[in-house]
This record gives C-alpha cells, sequence and structure tokens, in this order.
C-alpha cells in the first residue's frame, strides 16, 4: 500500500518474543498513523495501570514520514501517563519514525516486562533483543556513547529507570517525549533503549503532486512572519514567543501568582542566540529547523523551558536555565512539569529558591537521591497533596500548566481544561487565534466562540500528530494542503473535511477511553487560583480573575458541540457516527 510499510512489529519483553504482522487496513484507513493508530491499538487496555506487563507502550509513524512532504520525520509514542492516569500521546521529532519506516514498520507495540536491562535493537527486519545491564544506572548523554548511534535511537535516563510520574524518552540524543511521563512506562518494562536502522525506501503513488503540494506548503512557509520572519521560529527558535508572551502580560510567574517578570529579557531567544552564537538544527527533512543549538553544544531550551524555569521560578540566569535543560534532558525528564513542580515547592516552602538550588533540586529528582527528590518525582500535585496543600500544584488533571497563564487567555484557559492529556497547550493551541491573529485573530478575554475553534482545533491537531506532521506548519499552511499531500503519497483520497473527520474520530476516542478510568468533566477544571487572583496589570491591559460562571457556560456549550453528555462524556450516538461502536 502506497504511504505505508503495510508491516508491524509486536514485541512481548515477559517471553522475549518478537512478531512481525499486516498493519491492519482497517487502522490505516480509520486512524492514519502515529497518534491515531496508537490510540486506537491501545483500547480498552487503558484501563490496565501504566506499569502492567500487558499495558503497551507504542511508536508509531505515518503516511507522510520518509516522504518529501515538509516536518514528515516525526513519530508518536503513545500510552497511558503514570502522571495523569490519561491515555497520552506524544509527537516526537528526530528520525526515529523515518528509520523505523524504512525498516519496514508502521509501528512497534511493546508488551511485557524483561526481567532485566533490556534494548531492542532493529536494522532492517532482523530484531534482537539484547541485555542492556551495562546501561543500567546510566544517563542519557553516557549511555549513547555507549551504543551504536548510527540509525536512530530512543533512550530512557535514570529518571525514567526509577519510573518518575514525569520521565521522558530521548530521541537521537536532542528531541524528546518529553510530557505525561511515558519515559516511566518504558522504565516498567526494563526497557532502556531502542535503537532502528532501516535501508528501504518507499513508492509514491504520484510524486509529481507530492512535489506540487511540498512547493506550496514552502510557499506559505516562507510568506509565514511566525516561521521565516524576522523575528520567527526559525531563526529564534520557539523562545521567539518569550517578549511576546511578556508584553501582552500573560506569562507565568512565581507559580502563576504573576502573570509579568520584568527579567525575561535576559533569556528571549533574540538573547540566547546572540549570547551562545546559536545555530539552526531540527528534525529530519524539515525546513523550518526551530531548534537551537550553542557554539559549544549547549541545546538552547524551549519557550516553554525558558518561561518555566526563569518567571515561573523567578530567576532571569539563562546559564541556570541552559543547565537546567541540559539535566532534565540527560535524566529524561519533561522540563514544563520539573519546572513547575519546583516552584509549587518553592511556594510551599514559602521561599524564593535561589538559582543555584534548581540544578540542585532537578539532580535530587532524577536520581531520587533525596526524599524531598523522591516526593517531588511524582509531579506538583501528589507532592503539594501530601503536604496538605494541594491548590499550589498549577495542574490540569495532574499536569502542570504551560507558560500562557488562562486569565490572558480565555480559550487557552477552555482548553487547558477540557483538554483529554491535561494541562496541556498542544491539544488545540488557541494562543494561535489569541496572540499569533492565525488563521483569524480573536478577543483573548473573552470565552465567546471559544468552544467551536477549540473542539475544531483539537480535531485538526489529532490529524496533523497521525500524519505525522509538525505541528508549527500549521501556522502557515492548512489541512488542505496536507490532504493534497497525503493524497499523492497514498494514492487515497483526502480533503480538509475527511481528515477533520478523522481527527474527530480520534479525538473522541481518547475522551471515551478516558472515561473508562473515570476521567470526566469532573476533571475539566483549572486550579482555583485562576477565578480569585488577578494577575499583573499595567496601564493598558488589565489582567482579571477568570468568571467561573463564563468559564462553565463555555465548557458546557463545549460538551454540546463535541457531543458529550452533561458528564463530559460522549453519548452513544456519537461514538455510532464516528464508527467507534465496538468500544462501547
Ligand atoms: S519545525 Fe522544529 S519541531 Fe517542527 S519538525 Fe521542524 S525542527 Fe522539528
Amino acid at each position: 500500500m502506497y504511504g505505508y510499510a503495510s508491516k508491524s512489529l509486536k514485541i512481548d519483553l515477559s517471553a522475549r518474543k518478537t512478531e512481525i504482522i499486516d498493519t491492519p487496513l482497517d487502522l490505516i484507513e480509520r486512524y492514519i498513523g502515529g497518534r491515531g493508530m496508537g490510540v486506537a491499538l491501545l483500547g480498552k487496555r487503558i484501563t490496565l495501570a501504566h506499569d502492567a506487563p500487558g499495558m503497551p507502550l507504542i511508536f508509531a509513524s505515518g503516511p507522510l514520514v520518509a516522504t518529501d512532504a515538509p516536518t514528515s520525520g516525526r513519530s508518536s509514542v503513545i500510552s497511558r501517563s503514570p502522571l495523569t492516569g490519561t491515555i497520552f500521546d506524544c509527537s516526537v521529532g528526530g528520525k526515529f519514525g523515518t528509520e523505523l519506516k524504512r525498516a519496514g514498520f508502521d509501528l512497534i507495540e511493546i508488551t511485557g516486562k524483561a526481567d532485566r536491562w533490556t534494548m531492542i535493537s532493529i536494522d532492517d527486519q532482523s530484531v534482537v533483543i539484547d541485555d542492556a545491564g551495562h546501561l543500567a544506572g546510566k544517563n542519557v548523554e553516557e549511555a549513547r556513547t555507549l551504543i551504536d548511534t548510527r540509525g536512530s535511537d530512543a533512550v530512557i535516563g535514570i529518571a525514567g529507570e526509577h519510573q518518575s510520574a514525569f520521565s521522558s524518552i530521548v530521541f537521537d540524543g536532542h528531541y524528546l517525549a518529553g510530557r505525561g511521563g511515558l519515559g516511566a512506562v518504558m522504565g516498567a518494562k526494563k526497557l532502556k533503549a531502542i535503537k532502528v536502522k532501516g535501508s528501504s525506501s518507499f513508492d509514491i503513488f504520484d510524486p509529481a503532486a507530492l512535489k506540487a503540494s511540498r512547493e506550496e506548503i514552502m510557499r506559505l512557509l516562507r510568506a509565514s512572519q511566525a516561521v521565516f520572519g524576522e523575528l520567527g521560529i526559525s531563526e529564534f527558535g520557539t523562545a521567539a514567543l518569550v517578549d511576546l508572551i511578556h508584553s501582552r502580560r500573560m506569562e507565568p510567574t512565581n507559580n502563576f501568582r504573576q502573570t509579568f517578570y520584568s527579567g525575561s529579557t535576559a533569556y528571549s531567544g533574540y538573547n540566547l542566540k546572540n549570547r551562545y552564537k546559536a545555530k539552526k538544527t531540527g528534525c529530519m527533512g524539515c525546513p523550518i529547523l526551530c531548534k537551537k543549538i550553542g557554539m559549544n553544544g549547549e541545546v538552547m531550551p524551549e519557550y516553554e523551558t525558558v518561561s518555566h524555569f526563569g518567571a515561573l521560578n523567578d530567576n532571569n540566569d539563562a546559564a541556570v536555565i541552559v543547565e537546567a535543560n541540559r539535566l532534565c534532558n540527560d535524566y529524561g525528564l519533561d522540563t514544563i512539569t520539573t519546572a513547575a513542580t519546583i516552584s509549587c515547592f518553592a511556594e510551599i516552602e514559602g521561599r524564593k529558591l535561589n538559582p543555584d538550588e534548581l540544578p540542585e533540586l532537578i539532580r535530587e529528582i532524577g536520581g531520587m537521591t533525596t526524599e524531598r527528590g523522591r516526593m517531588l518525582s511524582y509531579g506538583s500535585l501528589r507532592y503539594a497533596a501530601a503536604a496538605g496543600k494541594p491548590e499550589a500544584s498549577m495542574s490540569v488533571k495532574g499536569l502542570e500548566l504551560p507558560a500562557y497563564d488562562p486569565r490572558g487567555a480565555y480559550g487557552m484557559a477552555l482548553a487547558y481544561a477540557t483538554s483529554n492529556r491535561g494541562g496541556c497547550h498542544l491539544r488545540a493551541y488557541p494562543i494561535s487565534h489569541e496572540i499569533l491573529r492565525k488563521p483569524v485573530a480573536t478577543d483573548r478575554f473573552s470565552f465567546e466562540g471559544k468552544a467551536r475553534i477549540i473542539k475544531i482545533a483539537e480535531d485538526m491537531n489529532a490529524v496533523i500528530d497521525s500524519l505525522t506532521a509538525c505541528k508549527f506548519v500549521f501556522f502557515a499552511a492548512s489541512l488542505e494542503e496536507y490532504a493534497r499531500a497525503v493524497s499523492a503519497v497514498t494514492g487515497k483520497p483526502h480533503d480538509t473535511q475527511s481528515l477533520l473527520r478523522t481527527g474527530e474520530r480520534i479525538y473522541v476516542l481518547e475522551r471515551f477511553l478516558n472515561s473508562l478510568n473515570n476521567i470526566t468533566g469532573a476533571d475539566d477544571d483549572l486550579p482555583a487560583r485562576f477565578f480569585t487572583e488577578e494577575g499583573t496589570s499595567s496601564e493598558n491591559i488589565k489582567v482579571s480573575p477568570l468568571n467561573r460562571d463564563e468559564f462553565l457556560t463555555a465548557r458546557g456549550n463545549y460538551y454540546k458541540i463535541r457531543g458529550y453528555d452533561e458528564r463530559g462524556v460522549p453519548t452513544r450516538a456519537l461514538m455510532e457516527r464516528l464508527g467507534l461502536g465496538e468500544y462501547l
């Protein structure tokens, strides 16, 4: 079949057995790839604990991977989050998806639990499960010096070995399945690393049509200020957002107690680039290259990371932020949750942390070297609850909020609350409308019309993650261009509406699977602080608390538009309309 390897690899680590099967046609046709295929495959096994041997850990590519479509080098990781208990997927950059598909696989489904530390090596259709005792107790940088890194690799650090609830999986030493703690799922299976190398090439159904759609996407990217503009992410990385969010007074500061931080210029994209003489790098096949590497090999932190190790922790020392980012990547920790958990800790302690304490706390968390580090490694919600101050955790469904204060963008407030994976900016990203004014500008201090915008964006992002493309392209291009690209690759006709329907099927299925673990509308809420405390206003911008009645009305509208019942659960009629009856 054009666009797919048409084979899947199943690995049972308990039995040390591997099996190659045909990728089910139904899975391809109804879920496209990446996130969608992973969610559908996981299915009702979502009720297993994240560390149960039967819980799958799925790595999946998509139809555009290893083609000339821009940003098509990505892949998805799917399982159940130990941090939120929800179904969880991460879209990952690097070249893992490309190598996996070239090895001849659309996806890998790993179940079971090895009896000792293990590494999986895939070289085209040869799959070997090796002992990895020599890698145990090593962080990512060191572990990678001990393995053959030709091709692509996915490694967990010490945090994943200890099953920290927000441990990540690190791809090619630089790209992270960061959020939600999927590193702990890998750690629970005693799987330290996966290496993959492939040499197959693929037939494209209509190469000329793919070339034409690529040229159209490139034209739109070149015209986009947010992407290739003077201050865009290609030039400065996502840290380009620091100044923008700062000027809008929605910069989470001191554990979301203020919305303005006077010191953030020190770590703006512009200043980081100049200070570290940072150069562009990025995922395989990407023309944007939003990642940045300093002259001495320092990995430049993303926007969320600089802001949370900066303003959220009252720290304007850029060197400390860069080191905090390096440590998180090396231990294999999600930077957003790490920084937010430390900020929650500081609030509970009732003191400002010295910047030097940030790296020290990361080492304690990553290595669980102290009782304090162990307690913090469960995330802010569990830490704050154990301290008797659950209100100090700035999280939704246990996932710590990223670097957009919801009092400054009401669509973001609603999107955080209703997201299937907890406090996440990437399910819908209404910041695109509310701050970047793309595709159309909306009033950021109003809930009006936001429920529908969020529903459409959630469906769109679910299908983008399934293609598997990068969301940053959609600051410029639309699903229309990507529908042409995927039609050209696969030979199956797609258009914007058919892709959105697939996205809706994926999103609603995730929601339904969460409900099997009793995660429902009661969990679609924000920390009380946002309804009771003001942000930091200026002469021009008034940052008021959110109006709770307006928020609840918008949430109710969102349920109606989605076709959920009053508990926020998909109705039988909706499930059947989307062809999801088999899951009921
Ligand atoms: S824009 Fe950045 S994150 Fe997206 S594919 Fe390109 S390099 Fe990777």
